[in-house]
């Protein structure tokens, strides 16, 4: 493989147990970052995200595995010698230092001049919008400002790539948003490679050029956030990314792409997505349910009453309840809901069988035994 068409950082076959006796929190990784891409770690908390990122700044050693960066195994390097950039979700900026002193920090312990220090400091500031507040404290600055600092920090000596754990983990809402926009136009701006980390979906896919989706140590699902909504890999990611509708049914046939089944609440179409003979589990977003569907365009039909209906301000959110007493959430925009049915109407819903998947139920199966196993006492 030539320099060029080597991966930015890769990792072969890491897995890190932290003691002999638990189970492994990260299992045979194998992950490639491309230089400049921006790729998210997303999972649910304690599935290995911290972990993995952890191995490659240098703060954790794999149990067995190796971390390659531009190709050179760099396992054994230690954390201050790998020219990684980090942010954590709490700031941790030197409180007693003004904002220009710890954007100075990492450059001086650099040795670098002064004239250097000052010219980046400043070009780090600008960056992050925050010019004229190079002489505040940290604890004269808000939550957001502060987060904004950290970021300026850990880009200021030009790493090869930045670090982010759950860095805006601490903020409001409105202020998580604005700063989710502001860290995409940095990475735009400076083409930094960055690797991020996150237990919020909604970030992720907003955010990233590619997700790994985690799972108890493992990555279930890599790709770009359009491929993982639109195409899930398995239940979980279904699950995980996104909003969706899960009803049980069984198979009864299936005719190229397309799998037909049947349960309590009526017969379903739906894409196959690894559905077996037998039992299936029928996926269907919010969206993509169509209230009183033409009968030309959907291929499942299936009786319901509407159970509740919330305004959400940009669309309208039912909840129907199917002949089986299964329950689904339906999105609907605020001009199909103009004439929307009340609470307690009979509704007929329905989706193209191009908007559903069906999945073999198993891995559901083991996903919903699994964490209950590991809540019960030792
Ligand atoms: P995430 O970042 O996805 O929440 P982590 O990587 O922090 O997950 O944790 C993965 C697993 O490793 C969890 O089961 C967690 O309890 C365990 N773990 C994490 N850090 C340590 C540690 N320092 N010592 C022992 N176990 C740990």
């Amino acid at each position: 493989m030539s320099a060029e068409a080597a991966p930015f950082v890769r990792f072969q076959h890491v897995s890190k147990s932290y003691d002999n006796s638990g189970a492994a929190a990260v299992r045979d990784l194998d992950l490639d970052v491309a230089r400049g891409e921006f790729l998210t770690l997303l999972g649910p908390s304690g599935s290995g995200k911290t972990t993995t990122l952890m191995m490659l700044a240098g703060f954790e050693r794999p149990s067995s595995g190796a971390i390659l960066v531009e190709d050179v195994d760099i396992s054994r390097t230690p954390a201050h010698k790998r020219g990684l950039g980090m942010v954590f979700q709490n700031y941790a900026l030197f409180p007693h230092m003004t904002v220009a002193q710890n954007l100075a920090f990492p450059l001086q312990v650099r040795r670098m001049g002064r004239a250097e220090i000052d010219r980046r400091v400043k070009r780090a500031l600008e960056m992050v919008r925050l010019e004229g507040l190079e002489r505040r404290r940290p604890g004269q600055l808000s939550g957001g400002q502060q987060q904004r600092v950290a970021v300026a920090r850990a880009l200021v000596f030009e790493p090869k790539a930045v670090l982010m754990d759950e860095p805006l983990g601490a903020l409001d809402k409105s202020l998580r948003e604005q700063l989710q926009y502001e860290i995409k136009r940095i990475h735009r701006e400076l083409g930094v490679t960055i690797i991020y980390v996150t237990h919020d979906q909604s970030e992720a896919l907003t955010m990233s050029d590619r997700i790994a989706v985690f799972n108890k140590g493992r990555v279930e699902q890599c790709g770009a956030p359009g491929a993982l909504y639109d195409r899930p890999a398995n239940l979980f990611v279904a699950g995980f990314v996104g909003e969706n509708n899960f009803l049980d049914a069984d198979t009864t046939g299936t005719a190229g792409e397309t799998v037909t089944a049947q349960s309590a609440a009526g017969a379903m179409a739906a894409t196959n997505a690894g559905a077996g003979k037998g039992r299936c589990v029928i996926a269907i977003r919010p969206e993509r349910v169509v209230v009183r569907p033409p009968a030309s365009e959907s291929a499942t039909r299936l009786a319901a009453t509407v159970a509740e209906r919330y305004f959400a301000g940009d669309h309208v959110r039912l909840v129907v309840r199917l002949a089986s007493g299964e329950t689904v959430a339906v999105k609907t925009s605020r001009i199909e809901a103009q004439n929307l049915p009340e609470p307690g109407a009979a509704v007929t819903i329905g989706w193209r069988a191009a908007d559903a998947f069906a999945f073999a139920p198993e891995d559901l199966a083991a996903e919903a035994a699994a964490p209950s196993k590991e809540l019960l006492p030792a």
